[in-house]
């Protein structure tokens, strides 16, 4: 379906959901300066394309903003890709345009990702001074040999350099990405990597194991046997030792995959998993408004020539409750087991909510899961086995 179709058919309806609630609003920047070796994202090196690809993402922030009547957002968040690859004035003029057509509350969380490679005081000053309050940065790991198999373009030293330029252009809040699973890794190593970005002023840290489920550089490596990975026990103690370490200098795992000081919780991240509504503008973003959900096209080509297709998806009650524990589990507070059976009696799927009972309490046996009163929630071994948990639930 093309954007106008589905304005056309479900316009109404999306002004209305829209005025439920503020929305986020992510934006994707697919531009990077090289591919690194692990990625499979949808992303260009193409730099002819940026013009055109702003002049589209301009259009699209005003059709959408127009289309349901500029609405009230409470985070921004522009990932990628790089979007940190943006000058200062191209990203002024998309932030002034989403000044325009949307209503931005005061208190509003913004962040832009950023990669250390290639980047000044004098950029980060001035995009602080844009109104983003928080940036994120993929460091990855701080291990030059690591960083250098990876792709990455930027050391160590540039990656650290960048977390104090962050603090100093008046950043309220740092994040950084770990990436646990690369060769040679040792719990030690790792931890010392977190512990040398607390001391850079990181008050939030995302940590993902390396993927390489899809065709990349890195994977053809592994296959050939040029480079040896950590097995899953391996990578498992990785994971430990930030679960016990972390906590202890005031990171708490607020989700899977994420550590943050009080009050350095990601709020726009959060809703993915609390399931509130957010908008994605961009070639390849996802979007999220009441049962709708929707992607668009994976081709940037088609996406800046305006030949941009949606995938949709309308969700039915039950889809919906069936999003509550796939996504809600992911948090460290868990969700209320006695609310899914209230609403499970309401949907006339208890006999599925019985055999979720069953398998969720086998779970519990294998130390998977913790039952505590009406809540149920992941404990460390559960976080590390999630997908397991997770399939029951598709
Ligand atoms: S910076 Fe991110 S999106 Fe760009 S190539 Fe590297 S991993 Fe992929």
């Amino acid at each position: 379906m093309d954007t106008q179709g589905f304005h056309k058919e479900y316009g109404v309806h999306l002004k209305a959901l829209a005025k439920q609630e503020p929305l986020g609003l992510y934006l994707h920047v697919p531009f990077c300066k090289d591919r690194c070796t692990y990625c499979s994202f949808v992303r260009t090196s193409e730099e002819e394309n940026r013009d055109l690809f702003i002049r589209t993402l301009t259009k699209e922030v005003q059709q959408w903003g127009q289309a349901l009547d500029r609405p009230t957002i409470n985070t921004i968040y522009w990932g990628g890709g790089t979007p940190s690859i943006l000058s200062e004035s191209e990203v002024a003029h998309i932030a002034g345009v989403i000044h325009e057509y949307f209503q931005i509350e005061p208190s509003s969380e913004q962040t832009i990702e950023a990669n250390p490679g290639a980047l000044s005081l004098e950029w980060l000053k001035c995009i602080q001074g844009l109104g983003f309050n928080r940036i994120s940065w993929g460091v990855q790991t701080l291990h030059d040999d690591l960083l250098k198999a990876l792709g990455r373009i930027h050391s160590s030293e540039q990656a650290l350099q960048a977390l104090g330029w962050s603090k100093q252009a008046g950043f309220s809040h740092i994040s950084a990405d770990l990436i646990l699973g690369l060769p040679n890794q040792s719990p030690e190593s790792v931890y010392v990597d977190a512990l040398k970005m607390i001391n850079h002023g990181v008050d939030h840290i995302s940590i993902y194991l390396l993927d390489l489920d899809k065709a990349c550089a890195l994977k053809t490596e592994v296959e050939a046997g040029r480079l040896i990975l950590p097995n899953e026990d391996q990578v498992a103690s990785l994971y430990e030792i930030l679960q016990d370490q972390l906590p202890r200098l005031g990171f708490t795992p607020y989700e899977i995959s994420n550590y943050s000081k009080q009050e350095a919780q990601s709020r726009h991240n959060q809703k993915y998993w609390r399931r509130h509504p957010y908008l994605g503008l961009g070639p390849s973003a996802a979007s999220h408004l009441g049962p709708y959900r929707w992607t668009s096209d994976l081709s940037i080509t088609a996406w800046n020539q305006g030949r941009g297709q949606l995938t949709l998806e309308v969700l039915d009650p039950v889809d919906e409750w069936m999003e509550i524990p796939l996504l809600g589990l992911r948090l460290d507070e868990g969700i209320d087991w006695n609310e899914l059976s209230m609403k499970a009696s309401h949907l006339n799927v208890v006999p599925l909510f019985h055999s979720w009972t069953h398998q969720m309490k086998h779970f519990e046996m294998a130390g998977l899961v913790i039952f505590e009163d009406s809540k149920v929630r992941l404990t460390t071994k559960g976080r590390l086995l999630s997908n397991e948990i997770f399939q029951i639930f598709v």
